[in-house]
């Protein structure tokens, strides 16, 4: 199989190009064409194997239409480290694309961040602590989220995150 069966927008092609990759991964054969019917699912594959971009395709696909500076895709996670390096697949995937992301994390200062969550950036990764912080603050406005990923969702429960996610469900649309 070869990414273009995925009939995924031609403007994300470039993307995949330029982050090398060839082939889809199983995981990403297996969650692509999901994703894109707009269905839930759940996935698990190993660290290593390309959920990431399994999950940011098609999340790019979806933003490209429609509205922009609202925050239309969370990706909930449970480790700064694991933040950071969806956000990298994201910029590496998604240049070009005028969709800005952003990381939403404790240890470090929550300016750019409160920035970022008002000015509307499309995709929002986030820890759940510094996110509920922020809502709590009313920086975060997550009432136009269109998709909504739980990555690592295990690691998250194993780690004690279940009640916050909990709260954080009730931002988001139904
Ligand atoms: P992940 O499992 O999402 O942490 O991805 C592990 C690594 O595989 C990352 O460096 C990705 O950029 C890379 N990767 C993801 N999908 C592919 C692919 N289809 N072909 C080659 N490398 C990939």
């Amino acid at each position: 199989m070869n990414f273009n069966q995925f009939n995924l927008d031609s403007r994300l092609l470039a993307g995949i190009a330029k982050a090398g990759y060839s082939q889809p991964t199983p995981i990403q054969e297996a969650a692509i064409p999901v994703a894109l019917t707009g269905n839930d699912l759940i996935g698990t594959a190993q660290t290593g194997t390309g959920k990431t971009a399994a999950f940011v395709l098609p999340i790019l696909h979806k933003l490209l239409n429609g509205p922009r500076n609202q925050t239309r895709a969370l990706i909930v996670t449970p480790t700064r480290e694991l933040a950071e390096q969806i956000y990298d697949n994201i910029r590496i995937l998604g240049a070009g694309l005028r969709l800005r992301s952003a990381t939403v994390n404790g240890g470090v200062g929550p300016a750019p961040q409160i920035k970022a969550l008002r000015d509307g950036a499309e995709i929002i990764v986030a820890c759940p602590g510094r996110l509920l912080d922020l809502i709590d603050q009313r920086h975060a406005r997550l009432e136009r989220v269109e998709v909504l990923v739980l990555d690592e969702a295990d690691r998250m429960f194993d780690m004690g995150f279940l009640p916050d996610v909990c709260k954080l469900l009730k931002f988001v649309p139904a």
